[in-house]
């Protein structure tokens, strides 16, 4: 199944008819607008995951990713697989964000800051399936911007991963222990295979995050985030790379107690915020009625829901005389004219009053 960035509740229903022979579904709750949150249980060993994808709904390379693990998961190859591991999957959590690709749901609440309040049909569908699934370990599932690189000067981190810290002291309790000693595995075994970063999120303690509440009450919490590929802003190699992590946990999981040194995992490059979409070179800004020439302008795409596509809107970031901040692509003015034309005026970024792009003359209708 090839898809885009965009993946809506309806996609996943497409899929989840195709396997419905093959598995458990159970309703959970229902999100602010009524749309039944499903989770999809697969396989009957007494190693138990809980699996949540699109908390955030605009988030859904993890979800994309779960279409070709669990059409993997359930072919006879894996029949070991099957009778070792009992799989509950919460493939969308929050489908109102996901139908209009927010981050929020419905009434606008971040769900990953609602674990302790628990004030919305979500949060409280997820904590009721955490609680009477009684998971063994718990992964989260996220993508993250592009802004990101593995580590100071890294590369982009395409891949990162957390093991959500339990207390405010960010202790190695047992069940973190257990998480990081995953992480390390994943790490190891996704390096030859990724070109680009992997990286390790930050760990500071907030327990209206899902994953630290769960990581609190005693069960290993791994934290996925699909990160960004260079050209790839569909997410569709970031998403092969989020199956094979998938792949490597249940095997690994099969394998423990894993020995792997708590250090190991520290030493994964921390996620650093370092990166634009696209430096534009030899741009002319107004700023406050003065004209600079010459200038690196930085841009960072805004994911706007237009007609079932997602577009990606060059914003201005920020600009200076040296290519200060690094770029996913560097490209000269003339280039960026042509590409970004009709965005450029769409968003009226030349209009603005205080920093007006302008760009040379004869060469674009300033309107
Ligand atoms: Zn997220």
């Amino acid at each position: 199944m090839v898809c885009k960035r965009y993946f809506p509740p309806e996609q996943w229903s497409v899929f989840q008819q195709q396997i419905e022979s093959q598995i458990q579904l159970q309703t959970i709750g229902y999100s602010v607008l009524g749309v039944p949150l499903s989770a999809v249980t697969l396989g009957f060993g007494p190693k138990r995951i809980l699996m949540w994808s699109q908390m955030h709904g605009n988030e859904t390379t993890t979800t994309k990713a779960l279409v070709d693990f669990i059409t993997w998961f359930l072919a006879p190859a894996q029949g070991d697989l099957q009778h070792k591991l009992t799989l509950c999957i919460v493939p969308q959590l929050n489908p109102d964000g996901a139908k209009v690709y927010t981050r929020f749901n419905a009434n606008g609440i971040d769900l990953n800051r609602d674990a302790v309040v628990l004030s919305q049909p979500e949060s409280i569908a997820l904590r009721g399936l955490f609680d009477s699934f009684a998971p063994d370990y718990c992964i989260n599932l996220h993508d993250q911007r592009s802004i990101y690189a593995a580590g100071v000067n890294g590369p982009a981190a395409s891949v990162s991963f957390l093991a959500p810290s339990a207390d405010e002291n960010r202790s190695i309790t047992p069940a973190r222990k257990i998480a990081i000693q995953h992480i390390v595995a994943l790490v190891k075994e996704l390096k030859p295979r990724i070109p680009y970063g992997i990286g390790r999120f930050d760990d500071t303690f907030n327990e209206n995050c899902v994953g630290d509440t769960f990581s609190r009450l005693g069960v290993p919490t791994i934290l996925f985030e699909a990160g960004h590929v260079p050209e790839d802003y569909q997410r569709e190699v970031t998403r092969e790379y989020i199956v094979e992590a998938y792949k490597i946990v249940c095997r690994n999981i099969l394998k423990e107690p894993l020995s792997y040194s708590i250090e190991a995992y520290f030493d994964i490059p921390e996620n650093t915020v370092e990166f634009v979409d696209v430096l534009v070179s030899g741009a002319r800004i107004k700023n406050k009625n003065q004209i600079i020439e010459n200038q690196f302008l930085a841009l960072q795409y805004e994911e706007r829901l237009k007609e079932n596509t997602i577009h990606f809107v060059p914003k201005m970031h920020s600009f200076g005389s040296s290519p200060i901040q690094r770029a996913h692509r560097t490209i000269p003015l003339a280039s960026a004219l042509s590409e970004f034309v009709f965005e450029f005026k769409a968003e009226k970024l030349l209009n603005r009053q205080e920093f007006d792009v302008l760009f040379p003359e004869n060469q674009y209708f300033i309107e």
